[in-house]
């Protein structure tokens, strides 16, 4: 059994901000990482929002210099996934990934969300043969093809002008006749002339024959449904909090996002929460690097003194 002072789940921005701040207070964090080193962001192409880099950055970059800066103040990243947690009796806290058991006298979740998924016929048996959920992973493989991105929000614009980088033609399918992204982005992909938008339309249906070859669009205000050809589909309708593990341990809003204090803590005294697993709202790097800091900032004041922060 490993023993932690501090286990950190989750590697994003928000993950590996708790590292620095724990790890600078000489807490010498231990940082899972899930599936992904550096959570969504390392996947994400452009950064242009991020304060201190006004020329942008790309997601990777990003996720490296963090990762650098936690680890130059001690933190350890272990390259594992958490399989189980029991908060209930702690501290210490049990933590469970593949290869270890852990036990922790706090623990920082940051295990951010995952992209959503339609849930129409066709895309999970198309995922990785036309069916995308990640522009900067995929979209190498859509040279001069044509593609559909479907969402009206930030990052189905970021991710749409991200692909006419290599698709000859990308449609915006969107369910509605009104973006929801931003200014800067809805002017860009306007402006884009491989970019059009396809209004009050959704997906009913991916049709193929080993990989993606066209989707059944329907009109939601005329009803009229059509079959369109298409190589590559790319889906970006919001995330959910990768909260699975802490369903019956932790208190869940309605959305099952983890609820914190304003100390940034949980319902279990000694377990913190930061970035999009508790943050349906803002979903920023830099929100999620200022949640993480105040969480790291209250878990250390906790670890000194349960009964000053409460
Ligand atoms: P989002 O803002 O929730 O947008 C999701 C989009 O998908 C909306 O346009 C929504 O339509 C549509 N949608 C949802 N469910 C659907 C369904 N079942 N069928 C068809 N369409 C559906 O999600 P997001 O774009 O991933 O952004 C998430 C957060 O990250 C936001 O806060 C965003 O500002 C932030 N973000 C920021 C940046 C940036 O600043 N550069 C980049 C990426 C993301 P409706 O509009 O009709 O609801």
């Amino acid at each position: 059994m490993r023993k932690e002072e501090v286990v950190i789940i989750g590697s994003g921005p928000a993950g590996l901000t708790a590292a620095l701040y724990t790890g600078r207070a000489n807490l010498k964090p231990l940082v899972i990482s899930g599936n992904q080193l550096g959570g969504q962001i390392s996947i994400t192409w452009e950064v242009e929002n991020y304060p201190g880099f006004p020329e942008g950055s790309t997601g990777p970059e990003l996720v490296e210099r963090m990762q650098k800066h936690a680890e130059r103040f001690g933190a350890e990243i272990m390259i594992d996934e958490v399989t189980e947690v029991k908060f209930g009796d702690g501290p210490p806290f049990s933590v469970k990934t593949h290869g270890e058991d852990i036990e922790a006298q706090a623990v920082i979740i940051a295990s951010g969300a995952s992209p959503k998924r339609l849930g129409i016929p066709g895309e999970a048996e198309f995922i990785g043969k036309g069916v995308s959920f990640c522009a900067t992973c995929d979209g190498f493989f859509f040279r001069e093809k044509e593609v559909i991105v479907v969402g009206g929000g930030d990052s189905a614009l970021e991710e749409g002008l991200f692909l006419t980088r290599f698709a000859s033609d990308v449609q915006v399918i969107h369910r509605r006749d009104e973006l929801r992204a931003n200014d800067r982005l809805k002017q860009r992909a306007q402006e884009n002339e491989k970019i059009r938008f396809v209004w009050d339309t959704v997906l009913e249906e991916i049709k193929g024959n080993g990989s993606v070859e066209s989707v059944r669009l329907r009109n939601v205000k005329t009803e009229q449904a059509e079959d369109l050809g298409i190589d590559g589909v790319f889906i970006f309708i919001g995330h959910y909090p990768n909260s699975e593990l802490y369903k019956g341990q932790l208190t869940l809003d309605e959305l099952n996002y983890v609820v914190v204090d304003d100390n940034m803590m949980t319902s279990v005294p000694g377990v913190f929460a930061a970035g999009e697993i508790m943050d349906p709202k803002y979903r920023q790097v830099s929100t999620s690097v200022g949640q993480a800091t105040a969480a790291a900032m209250m878990c250390e004041r906790w670890l000194e003194d349960p009964g000053a922060i409460g």
